[in-house]
């Protein structure tokens, strides 16, 4: 941490913030300027309160140099994690694919688009059989029997299958069908929710809430991983801005700003960042051209009566023409699909 005294600073004040640091255990070297005096404050405690020192009288600035989260940084886990589900890995030279329907509606339904998803060569199929809605009247997912439905398409067509899990009451009913489990953006900060999954061994997708800076982002794939899981990643699915033109805003810089600051795979959603249907593809273009280790895609063969998110649903030959094109783009940067 580096504290930058006010300018008119008294001998007494600089003391007095020496000695604050000394007694939360900082490591202090002062450096006496013609115009400033600046501490240099040594030790890591990634849970420091930097405000307890930027209101002590003649502190001008704080700046933290480390990051609060250590197991989810890139500076104490150089490697990139790597994720492994049967035949699937996420995280390594391939651009992993997930697709399916946002809601699981009735057994004819996922199976039809098991089926065209496995047709694709995709491996992951998505599914919500708990919704997480805005609106108490609307469809809230068919529950453990869309999970069993899920499943049974999932082993039909030999896919893997991700669902959301919304509250810590399902995480062992969910764990019976699921290969991955979803947090969904709403719960990025379900503290406790998180620490459960932090006991759990599946993969766990972390999706960026709707209004999470990336640190925050960050310290909830902490809080899983503290718990003992390590198989962690995370999911861009646009945040909160002033634009209503999109659903979302879709932040694409996060993938390359968390592939800096962590070692955890990060895919992006672009149904949810966009929310209509013609701006999936090119911000899905997109995302893998910025290093996206996954792509997170919602497919209907009949949207229009879609018992959920009809309107950014992909049409099997878009998402098939998609496909091919996200091929390509991984192939430009020297990776796989
Ligand atoms: C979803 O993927 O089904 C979903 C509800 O997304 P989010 O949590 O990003 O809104
Ligand atoms: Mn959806």
């Amino acid at each position: 941490m580096v504290v930058i005294l006010e300018k008119n600073a008294t001998q007494q004040q600089i003391e007095d913030v020496i000695k604050h640091l000394e007694d939360y255990g900082f490591q202090v070297h002062t450096s006496i300027g013609v115009e400033r005096t600046v501490i240099g404050a040594i030790g890591v405690q990634p849970n420091f309160d930097t405000r307890k020192i930027s209101i002590l009288d003649g502190v001008a600035e704080v700046y933290r140099v480390t990051t609060p989260y250590k197991l989810a940084s890139r500076s104490f886990h150089e490697e990139n994690t790597l994720i492994k589900i049967k035949d699937v890995e996420i995280g390594g030279n391939q651009v992993a694919i997930i697709a399916g329907p946002c809601s699981i509606e009735s057994e004819e339904q996922i199976f039809r688009l098991a089926k065209i998803v496995a047709d694709s060569g995709v491996k992951i199929l998505r599914g919500g059989a708990f919704k997480p809605r805005t609106s108490p009247y609307a469809f809230q997912g068919l529950g453990e029997e869309g999970l069993k439905l899920m499943r049974d398409a999932a082993d039909e067509y030999n896919l893997l299958m991700i669902t959301e899990v919304m509250q810590i009451e399902h995480i062992e009913l969910i764990d019976r069908y699921t290969d991955i489990f979803q947090l969904g953006a709403r719960n990025m900060q379900n503290f406790s929710l998180l620490k459960e999954l932090g006991k759990t061994e599946k993969p766990v997708m972390l999706k960026r809430g709707i209004a999470a800076t990336i640190e925050e982002w960050l310290m909830s794939a902490e809080y899983i991983l503290s718990g003992g899981n390590k198989n962690v990643f995370l999911c861009e699915r646009g945040i909160r801005t002033f634009e209503n033109y999109t659903r979302n805003t879709f932040d694409l810089s996060a993938i390359p700003v968390v592939h800096k600051k962590s070692h955890l795979p990060v895919v992006a959603d672009p149904s949810h960042a966009t929310g209509l249907r013609d701006q999936v593809p090119p911000m899905a273009r997109a995302a893998v051209a910025a290093g996206a280790d996954g792509i997170m895609i919602e497919i209907h063969d009949d949207p229009d009566h879609a018992l959920s998110d009809g309107p950014q649903a992909l049409l099997p030959n878009t998402f098939l023409k998609l496909i091919d094109e996200l091929k390509l783009i991984a192939h430009a940067i020297g990776r796989k699909l």
